[in-house]
């Protein structure tokens, strides 16, 4: 995939926000600090385009970035965070669901984890709903720079534990924005399933 263009579209947290455009979409998920602003910037070439969760004032909504002006990327805002209430989480929630359940437009669905670590429970829920709406998934290990070498081959057994990654609509990268690792990789995936 050539990247000749990409800009911040639109936030949104309810359907009639959603651009109108009818474009190809792409999601990304993760819980918060897994890497998925990083992730975002560095598969566009971007510095700042997505904002990192050590930035003040990052807003709970979908963020859609447009690409070539071809497809949207679209920032799922990060579960798991701590700091909000039982009422936010469950309108976040709300907002996820509908916009995964509902979004034709929707082409597939990349969830992040971290290489350090097993999978989450809240990782663990999030991928097993993706499969339950048959969505083509992409799963990234995210920050494989910060695993050993030696210790590379245990990050997908660690993955195989708590998800089971035996499905024909299911991919497994690890990935860098550091190193840029696999950046290539991630984009044919994309660009398979546009
Ligand atoms: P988000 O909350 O999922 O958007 O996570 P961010 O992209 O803000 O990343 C959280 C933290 O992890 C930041 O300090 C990033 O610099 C760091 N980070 C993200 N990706 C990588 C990576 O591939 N390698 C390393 N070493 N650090 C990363």
């Amino acid at each position: 995939m050539i990247i000749k263009s990409s800009d911040y579209a639109i936030s949104a947290v309810k359907e009639e926000q959603y651009p109108k455009d009818n474009l190809p979409e792409i999601a990304l998920a993760g819980r918060s600090n897994v890497g998925k602003s990083s992730l975002i910037n560095s598969l566009l070439g971007r510095k700042n385009l997505a904002r990192t969760s050590s930035q003040p004032g990052k807003t709970q909504t979908l963020n859609f970035y447009v690409v070539n002006q071809d497809f949207y990327l679209v920032d799922v805002p990060g579960y798991g965070y701590a700091k909000v209430s039982q009422v936010q989480r469950q309108k976040f929630g709300e907002m996820i669901q509908d916009y995964l359940e509902t979004r034709e437009n929707l082409q597939g669905l990349i969830l992040l984890t971290d290489s350090r670590h097993e999978p989450t429970k809240d990782d663990v829920a999030m991928y097993n709903y993706a499969l339950y709406l048959n969505l083509p998934i992409l799963v990234i290990c995210t920050k494989i720079d910060k695993v050993k070498k030696s210790q590379e081959n245990k990050v997908i057994a660690n993955l195989n534990k708590k998800l089971d990654l035996a499905y024909d609509n299911v991919s497994v990268l690890t990935y860098s924005a550091v190193k840029k690792t696999h950046v290539k990789e991630v984009w044919d995936w994309i660009e398979q399933n546009l």
